[in-house]
């Protein structure tokens, strides 16, 4: 009698306390930072170069390992002077795609084909190895993967790497984020997320993220979710003041209905030069950011 009173008990608390609560996993930032670092490997992922055919190949045979179905979508994607026409492709993993309450999680995963913010003008025709702004992001989602293979959360997640993000021009904001374009083109009328959260240069080792201003006036309360947790989990890079407003691949989903944020840290010294390589990166800033992610998609109900 005493045992099958304490079951009761037992599930008295399940009920009240909701069976959907679950433990977090750890997010490993060592493989995180391993991540970073094979993407680097491939050299610079400009859209038509060989580094970015090997790369693609590689997101996909590792997202496969973990997502319940890969789907690239391939579309064709013009830049530079002379312009160039190439085959561009986003990569969707698409976690519980049975569950119709969805959390989307995004990055780009190509890198800037000309190094035209280095200090020496020899190197502004080279291309970026975008250790930071283009594999950082990349990094966390396939470490979060991993995570999501091996303890399902309670709704669906579906990571999107963009393409063709990063050959734009500085005074023409719809020359950037065309694979995010292309994306909420395509599925403008079929996919409705909870939220969106982008992530992109979020792997300095010099970590400090501001709120962009785009986020925090068209989707305040997924800035608020993220910013709330940082500060629960007494992590201090995430600044709670507005510093920037970004044209990154936020846009084209919230012009779309997807109220979708951009977690970027906009203070690197090294952004589209010659030296954003893995050492100014750190395991640790990719651990912080994939930390806060991690609790916010588990702690969903
Ligand atoms: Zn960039």
């Amino acid at each position: 009698m005493k045992n099958i009173k304490i079951l009761f008990c037992v599930f008295i608390f399940l009920t009240l306390n909701g069976c959907n609560s679950q433990s977090v996993p750890d997010f490993d930032n060592e493989n995180a930072y391993n991540y970073l670092k094979k993407q680097c490997e491939f050299g610079p992922r400009v859209p038509g170069s060989t580094g970015h055919q090997q790369c693609k190949d590689y997101l996909i045979q590792t997202l496969q390992r973990h997502a319940d179905n890969v789907t690239p979508q391939i579309f064709m994607f013009s830049f530079g002077e002379p312009v160039r026409t190439v085959s561009a492709t986003n990569i969707i993993a698409a976690f519980q795609p049975e569950k119709s309450e969805r959390i989307l999680l995004c990055a780009h995963w190509d890198t800037r084909p000309w190094a035209d913010r280095d200090p020496n003008p020899k190197n502004i025709i080279k291309p970026v190895l975008g250790a930071n702004d283009g594999a950082s992001g990349v990094a966390v989602l396939l470490e979060m993967a991993r995570l999501f293979h091996i303890q399902k959360p309670n709704v669906g997640v579906d990571i999107v790497l963009f393409d063709a993000e990063d050959a734009g021009n500085y005074g023409n904001d719809r020359s950037w984020a065309k694979g995010s374009e292309a994306f909420a083109r395509e599925f403008r009328s079929t996919y409705f997320p909870r939220f969106g959260i982008l992530i992109d240069m979020i792997g300095d080792a010099e970590l400090a993220i501001y709120k962009e201003q785009f986020s925090v006036k068209y989707a305040a309360p997924v800035v608020d979710l993220v910013w709330n947790k940082a500060a629960q989990l007494g992590i201090t890079e995430f600044i709670p003041t507005i510093k920037f407003s970004v044209f990154d691949d936020h846009i084209p989903l919230l012009e779309n209905g997807i109220p979708c944020i951009d977690l970027i840290d906009f203070d690197y010294p090294y952004w589209h030069t010659i030296e954003d390589t893995p050492d100014k990166c750190s395991a640790s800033s990719l651990g912080k950011v994939g930390r806060v992610l991690t609790h916010i998609i588990y702690e969903q109900k």
